[in-house]
């Protein structure tokens, strides 16, 4: 069942079928349905036909029966006076219970020799005006005699003779005939005024002299005398014969057996033109044949019944097209899953190619090996670095002899330590091992190898390894270069980083052999360890200034070595980084300038007094003098020469003048300021330059140095004395008109006596 199911939905059409069957299947339901509707609406149009029919009859037996009383009486008298008639006729509720009777009466059947004496007894009655109507010359008169109730209309009908009349000369014959009530055919009633109203029929019922009814027909002629008669009122008589309880269905009565217009006594529903049931019967009626026609009415027709089959079938065709949707929609489905199904097939095989490709072509060599050890796959790459092929590889160990492997430090690494055996031994991931590949001609390949362990389905055990080897032979040749670089600058550069605080973090080995301490004793202490005491603050200030912006310093400084020596180096101070651009530290690169300050040293050196020589003294002259220019700033100098020193050559020798010499200059080192400057002039002259000072302070700072020499006991010599020539720089000065003027007044100081101090004559000056 569910194959075919599965066969029917791979059909296409399969959707449209079931629409289609639904379609039929609803159709032939409602179909079925409306035939049962019809067939059950058609049995009450029977049922209620039949229905009618009985009570129509009932309902006309019920005045029939009313005449035969009526004969009944007339029988048992010899003679019943029109009184009686009335009041037998009150007894009996005419005109209430049988709405219907027109008029009941009595007519007797005269001879035409005694209609003279009946219209004389009549008119004896106080009938003065009675007269049979209309005249006739036939052998009888059956004329009416008593009518009741007796109203206007019926009072006209008294007297006439109705064996005049046809219809009803023929239908009294049958009465005769039959002995029994028979009714007339249709007859146009007085009373009325539609035709429908004036619709009607005579009852008549024969009364015999004999009492009872003669059997044969002669007799029956012979003693008949009268007729109890009624006129009944068609539609009276048969209107609202249905009560509540019944299925109404409409119906026409004719008198005799066509169905024709001047024939029809009775119309329930004269509006009803065409009817979806319609039903003929012809009955004996007293005497006569009455046809009934019997056609459904609305009452019968609507009903919501009628609408079941449509809905029905539209529901039907709904559900088939509702069933047939989603049929179609899971055979899209279906269809949409087996193309996404082909789709990823093809998908996985080709993506199975390119891994194959990829694993080919991949630069790592990979290689797969059983739980065993035994290579099962290798791709091209694992192939080079082994220096064998695919077909050699596949089915050997990790202790095939034609390769082996080595530790870093480049001893052998046995099988049992290489990463597979190791991985597939220990069901862990082997990660990093490098080792040296090397093969059957000595030549090494170096590797990162990682080992993977496979495990089987249920993890219970290592079912295969995987290895990866990267080729790292030329990155281990930079690494080694590079840690060979590292090793030189280490040694040679002087680098040193800090924090944001100055604390050392890292020191090279250079800035050690450089500073005298270890990296030990250096890394967590501050950077001022190696700070020298001749370096000004205003240095240090300008530093981090630099370094606060960002930038780099760039410079010369001293240092203090351990032992307290000092060395010069020209540093590069950059603030290093982090990886978002926080500033973390500091980083310097020195370069060891100590020789070069020493030479520097020496050439503005004058060698005998450790003073600046003359060479230096030009250039601070020249460099102060410009400053004076634009900075408008004072400065002087002062010219000494020390008395009578020709005389020391020539009492103790040059050497003691020289020491006499080296001795002046300490003196006049210890009473300078730091920011003075002292050199030698020439011979035991000595030039002094005093920044931002005035020519009187300068002449005070020289008596002040007169008179510390003064004081001073010189070894061997003991007191000397020196003259002292002042100067201050003055606009349009250049270094020789200065020096010269200084020159000037200490020859002023000479001629005055020497051992005193002698200022430029006063002309006119700058400040
Ligand atoms: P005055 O008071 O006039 O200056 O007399 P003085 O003897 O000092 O005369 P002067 O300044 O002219 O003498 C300079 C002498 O200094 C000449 C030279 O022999 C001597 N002298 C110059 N340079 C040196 C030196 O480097 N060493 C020694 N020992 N003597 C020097
Ligand atoms: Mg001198
Ligand atoms: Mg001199």
């Amino acid at each position: 069942m569910q194959k075919i199911f599965y066969a029917l939905l791979k059909s296409s059409y399969f959707s449209y079928y079931i629409v289609l069957m639904g379609t039929c299947l609803s159709l032939f339901i409602a179909w079925q349905s409306a035939l049962w509707i019809e067939n059950s609406e058609k049995s009450r149009f029977t049922v209620a036909s039949e229905q009618i029919l009985f009570l129509a009859e009932k309902q006309l037996q019920s005045n029939v029966q009313l005449l035969c009383g009526a004969a009944a009486f007339m029988r048992a008298s010899t003679h019943v006076s029109r009184e009686e008639w009335k009041l037998f006729t009150q007894s009996q509720y005419l005109s209430k219970r049988f709405p219907s009777i027109q008029a009941a009466g009595f007519s007797p059947i005269l001879k035409r020799s005694d209609v003279k004496s009946f219209e004389d007894s009549i008119k004896a009655e106080g009938f003065k005006d009675f007269a049979i109507f209309p005249p006739s010359q036939n052998a009888e008169a059956i004329v009416i005699a008593y009518l009741e109730p007796f109203d206007i209309i019926n009072r006209k009908a008294m007297g006439f003779d109705m064996a005049s009349e046809s219809v009803r000369k023929a239908t009294m014959d049958k009465a005769i005939h039959r002995g029994l009530p028979t009714l007339s055919s249709k007859i146009e009633l007085v009373q009325g005024s539609t035709p429908e109203e004036k619709a009607g029929f005579v009852i008549y019922v024969p009364l015999y002299s004999t009492g009872e009814i003669p059997s044969s027909v002669e007799e029956k002629q012979k003693s008949v005398y009268g007729f109890v008669f009624a006129g009944i009122k068609a539609q009276t008589l048969f209107k609202n014969l249905l009560g509540q309880n019944y299925f109404k269905v409409d119906f026409e009565i004719f008198d005799g057996t066509e169905l024709e217009m001047n024939s029809k006594l009775f119309d329930s529903n004269p509006t009803l033109q065409e009817a979806r049931y319609e039903h003929v019967e012809t009955i004996a009626m007293y005497g006569r044949e009455w046809t009934f026609n019997f056609k459904s009415n609305e009452v019968l027709d609507i009903g919501f019944n009628r609408y079941i089959p449509y809905i029905q079938a539209f529901f039907g065709i709904l559900f088939a097209l509702i069933v047939g949707r989603w049929i179609h929609a899971l055979q899209r489905t279906r269809e949409e899953a087996y193309k996404i199904a082909a789709e990823q097939t093809k998908r996985l095989v080709r993506s199975e190619a390119e891994v194959r490709t990829i694993f080919q072509a991949m630069h790592e060599g990979i290689i797969v090996q059983n739980a065993q050890g035994v290579i099962v796959e290798c791709n091209l790459a694992a192939q080079e670095i082994f220096g064998i092929p695919q077909e050699e590889m596949l089915g050997k160990t990790s202790a095939y002899p034609r390769w082996s492997a080595i530790r870093e430090d480049g001893t052998a690494m046995p099988t049992d330590e290489r990463p597979a055996p190791k991985a597939l031994q220990t069901g862990s991931a082997q990660e990093n091992v490098i080792m040296g590949i090397v093969r059957e001609d000595n030549s090494i390949t170096w590797v990162q190898a990682n080992a993977q362990p496979i495990f089987s389905d249920d993890f219970s055990h290592v079912e295969s390894v995987l290895v990866t080897l990267s080729d790292i032979t030329e990155y281990r040749k930079s690494k080694l270069k590079l840690e060979e670089y590292i090793a030189i600058i280490d040694a040679n550069v002087i680098i040193s980083s800090t924090d944001l605080e100055g604390t050392i973090t890292e020191v090279s080995e250079a800035f050690c052999t450089i500073s005298g301490y270890t990296k030990e004793e250096l890394l967590g202490k501050n950077h001022n360890i190696v700070r020298h005491a001749d370096m000004p603050d205003s240095l240090y200030a300008t530093l981090w200034e630099v370094l606060k912006h960002g930038e780099t310093w760039r410079g010369e400084m001293k240092n203090r070595h351990k032992s307290g020596a000092d060395y010069w180096v020209e540093a590069t101070i950059s603030p290093r980084y982090d990886d978002v651009g926080n500033v973390i530290g500091y980083m310097a690169i020195r370069e060891d300038i100590t020789d070069k300050k020493r030479i520097e040293e020496l050439s503005i050196t004058d060698r005998l007094t450790k003073l600046y020589n003359r060479l230096k003294l030009d250039e601070l002259l020249s460099l102060h003098v410009s400053m004076a220019v634009r900075h408008e700033t004072p400065f002087s100098t002062i010219m000494l020469d020390i008395d009578k020193f020709k005389s020391v050559n020539d009492t103790y020798g040059h050497q003691v003048g020289d020491t006499l010499l080296q001795e002046i200059a300490e003196v006049l080192k210890f009473n300078l300021r730091r920011e003075d400057f002292v050199g030698r002039w020439g011979g035991e002259e000595f030039l002094i330059l005093l920044p931002s000072t005035t020519l009187d302070g300068a002449v005070l700072l020289a008596e002040k140095l007169r008179m510390a020499i003064e004081g001073y006991a010189f070894t061997t010599v003991g007191n000397r004395t020196s003259s002292f020539g002042v100067a201050s720089f003055k606009y349009g000065d250049d270094t020789k008109t200065i020096v010269g003027r200084a020159d000037e007044a200490l020859y002023r100081a000479k001629a005055n006596g020497r051992n005193r101090v002698e200022a430029e004559m006063h002309t006119c000056e700058l400040t």
